[in-house]
């Protein structure tokens, strides 16, 4: 088998940067020069031992791991140390990869004649759940019957959802099932640098060729398009003629087409011609089988209540779930040992924890309501009745009952009092909140206060 080493290695990168921080990525990732892959061995040339050292130390299993992600189960990462390749007056008579920097979204262009299917995204490898079965449906029925169903599908959704997945399952599917059809992946980013440089080089007519020719043409985050009135100009040539040929046409984006704001009402109706569906957050049992089957995929045991622990943890999004997945099959195959949850937070602070908030706690609520009043913390627990003491901490129990939906015993347990009096003050504060537009925007105001704490 031919493997093309360059296309894998950023593939790999990409998959990397999106679990590591910038700066760790930037240090020990973007160094790394591949070099080429011989009897199923993916040979990474650094600088120096201590480079090698440290890498096999630490990121190894995350290479391979990603590896496998990227559809490449079949290749292993080795560090050799190749002074050479970092040597100035050398270097040159070796071909280089640009490696994808952290802080720019690459993706390359000009992709040659092959579909640029991710071969690990397959609807077989896609958990069906509440939040998508519709868009699933849709997409197997658009990838059994192309162009019969439903022209264009606009899958849509937020980031991490699944859309590029599900989009490039429809490719796989057509591609192993009618192997003679043309399919062609591409970002709505790619395309346009293709359609950029085809205008610089006189070359639009070979541009126009190449997509009018295909019978499935997957464009992914088309609101790329959103302003850009040349672009929406040439895509609409491309779409018109594909769609009168009766070829497949699939869109994803992070909004609908109306929500375009700069984009052409005929290309808005357009889309909208053939079916709409939206991708939603998965819910914490498809959060479960999507950890469970990743799991499986990457060769990874973890047991259930680990998985249990992160599906509770981690709901923004699949992919910040697969991440972690990632860091802790990594941290657990380095040190052979079982993992705790206390470690698992750890983990997962550092490294993915960026966009997921930890759960509310009393203890916060509390802090957080005593320095508003500017209370001391003491006095929220305290038997202390004067009304600039106990309105507080009706206050404090009133929104400790509204933001961590803990039973009203156990909010009664923090503060050491029982149950009836947590229960009178959440309905008190209720109550005048309804009435008091003042204290609607104090509670408001608070809660935003605690909320931010949460994401530090
Ligand atoms: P988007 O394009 O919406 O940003 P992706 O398609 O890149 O999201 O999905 C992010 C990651 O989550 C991918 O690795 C994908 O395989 C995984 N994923 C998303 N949805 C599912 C699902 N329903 N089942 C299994 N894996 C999923
Ligand atoms: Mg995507």
């Amino acid at each position: 088998m031919k493997y093309d080493i360059e296309n894998i290695w950023i593939d790999c990168c990409e998959q990397l940067k999106s679990i590591l921080s910038d700066d760790i990525y930037d240090r020990w990732i973007a160094v790394i020069q591949p070099l080429n892959i011989e009897d199923q061995q993916l040979k990474l040339a650094v600088a120096n031992d201590f480079y090698k050292d440290w890498l096999e130390e630490n990121y190894l299993p995350l290479i391979d791991k990603s590896l496998i992600l990227i559809g490449h189960a079949d290749i292993k990462a080795v560090i050799e140390v190749d002074v050479a390749q970092f040597n100035e007056s050398t270097a040159v008579e070796h071909k280089t990869v640009e490696v994808p920097k952290s802080n720019k979204t690459s993706r390359r262009s000009g992709h040659k004649n092959k579909s640029n299917l991710n071969p690990a995204y397959t609807f077989e490898s896609f958990v069906i759940g509440e939040n998508n079965q519709f868009a699933h449906a849709a997409a197997m029925a658009a990838a059994t019957s192309p162009s019969r169903t439903y022209n264009p599908l606009f899958i849509y959704g937020g980031v991490g959802l699944g859309k590029t997945h599900l989009m490039q399952a429809i490719g796989n599917h057509v591609q192993q099932h009618k192997s003679r059809s043309r399919v062609c992946y591409i970002t709505c980013e790619s395309f346009t640098n293709e359609y950029i440089d085809a205008l610089q080089n006189n070359n639009v007519s070979a541009f126009r060729k190449k997509y009018r020719k295909v019978d499935l043409l997957l464009i992914d985050d088309i609101q790329f398009l959103d302003g850009k009135n040349r672009l929406q100009e040439e895509f609409f040539h491309t779409f018109n003629s594909l769609f009168e040929s009766h070829k497949q046409i699939i869109l994803t984006s992070d909004r609908t087409p109306s929500e375009m704001a700069g984009l052409a009402p005929r290309l808005v109706s357009r889309f909208e011609w053939g079916l709409v569906t939206e991708l939603i957050k998965p819910d914490v049992e498809t959060r479960t089988a999507i950890l469970r089957k990743k799991a499986a995929f990457m060769q990874v045991e973890l047991d259930n209540t680990l998985i249990d622990y992160l599906a509770q943890r981690i709901s923004s999004n699949i992919r910040s779930l697969e991440g972690a997945l990632i860091r802790i099959a990594t941290f657990s195959s380095l040190t052979q040992q079982p993992i705790s949850l206390e470690r698992v937070d750890q983990l997962l602070r550092d490294l993915i924890g960026k966009d997921e908030s930890q759960p509310v706690s009393i203890d916060l609520i509390q802090k957080t309501v005593a320095d508003f009043f500017d209370i001391r913390l003491t006095d929220i627990t305290s038997k202390k009745r004067s009304k600039d003491i106990a309105w507080p901490r009706q206050i404090a129990m009133h929104l400790s009952r509204k933001l961590t939906q803990q039973s009203f015993p156990s909010i009664g347990n923090k503060f050491e009092r029982n149950h009836a009096t947590v229960l009178y003050a959440h309905e008190q504060v209720n109550s005048r909140a309804k009435q008091d537009r003042q204290l609607e925007q104090t509670l408001a105001l608070i809660t935003e206060k605690i909320k931010q704490s949460t994401h530090s």
